[in-house]
């Protein structure tokens, strides 16, 4: 293992480690729905798995990373109107990501990389990332893993426009990470509503009717591991440029 589980240290070991390290990973993901084929804890499950093979990937390029127990709950009030999600106030999560940056920068902890496997966690985690620069000092990085990933699930997927939520890109994944939890006679394309061009906050069930995006029966766990791979190296490569610049 070329990384270091913070949460099985004792203190007397993370004492003695967490000063060193280039990075604290943190892994966001959420609890909530993901069309009638994939669980709830879809982008949890990408989070977990996705993340602790960065910080494999990240030790392998000479990077001392730690890395965080998963985040499993976000800010998903836009799915809400679907039976079993579970949304965190925006406030209460900017001030939970808060304390936690707060309590590595007392640790001397250098840089925070949040991996974000959820679009309604991005505007939080930006207020969040500023607040833990400007109130305690400590470099957070935004990594929106699927923003890395895009150039790769284009190619390899070819997926359909609208992609972007239990769509062929989720569903690959669960398929690659989670063979089991994916309810595969249950897969069904969406029939999709146009959205307005102008920004607006929507609910799901407004725009889809499985609570799905994209085509789902394009999936392909194959693709996936290819995917991670390429996206998970491009990702190491710029935490490794931001380490070894004395600016960042
Ligand atoms: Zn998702």
């Amino acid at each position: 293992m070329s990384y270091i589980y913070l949460g099985n240290l004792s203190w007397v070991e993370a004492r003695e480690v967490i000063r060193g390290l280039d990075f604290v990973i943190l892994p966001t993901g959420s609890f909530e729905q993901h069309g009638p084929h994939l669980p709830l804890l879809t982008d949890s499950i990408r989070a977990e798995e996705i993340s602790r093979r960065l910080a494999e990937k990240a030790g392998e390029v000479g990077l001392n990373v730690g890395l965080l127990p998963t985040l499993k709950y976000g800010v998903s009030e836009h799915h809400m109107n679907f039976p079993g999600t579970i949304t965190i106030r925006p406030e209460i999560y900017i001030g939970f990501i808060e304390d936690i940056g707060a309590s590595l920068a007392r640790h001397g902890v250098r840089r925070l990389a949040i991996v974000n496997f959820h679009g309604g966690n991005n505007s939080p985690l930006q207020v969040a990332s500023s607040i833990i620069r400007s109130r305690h000092g400590l470099r957070t990085y935004i990594i929106p893993w699927t923003r890395y990933a895009r150039e790769y699930i284009v190619e390899y997927l070819k997926p359909h426009e609208s992609w972007g939520h239990a769509c062929e890109h989720e569903t690959s994944m669960i398929m690659a990470l989670a063979p089991d939890l994916v309810k595969r006679d249950k897969i069904a394309r969406p029939n999709l509503a146009k959205r307005p061009e102008i920004d607006t906050f929507l609910y799901f069930n407004e725009f889809t009717d499985t609570g799905g995006l994209g085509d789902p029966l394009r999936a392909d766990p194959e693709k996936a591991k290819i995917i991670i791979d390429k996206a998970n190296e491009k990702i190491a490569k710029l935490m490794l440029e931001i380490a070894r610049s004395d600016r960042w």
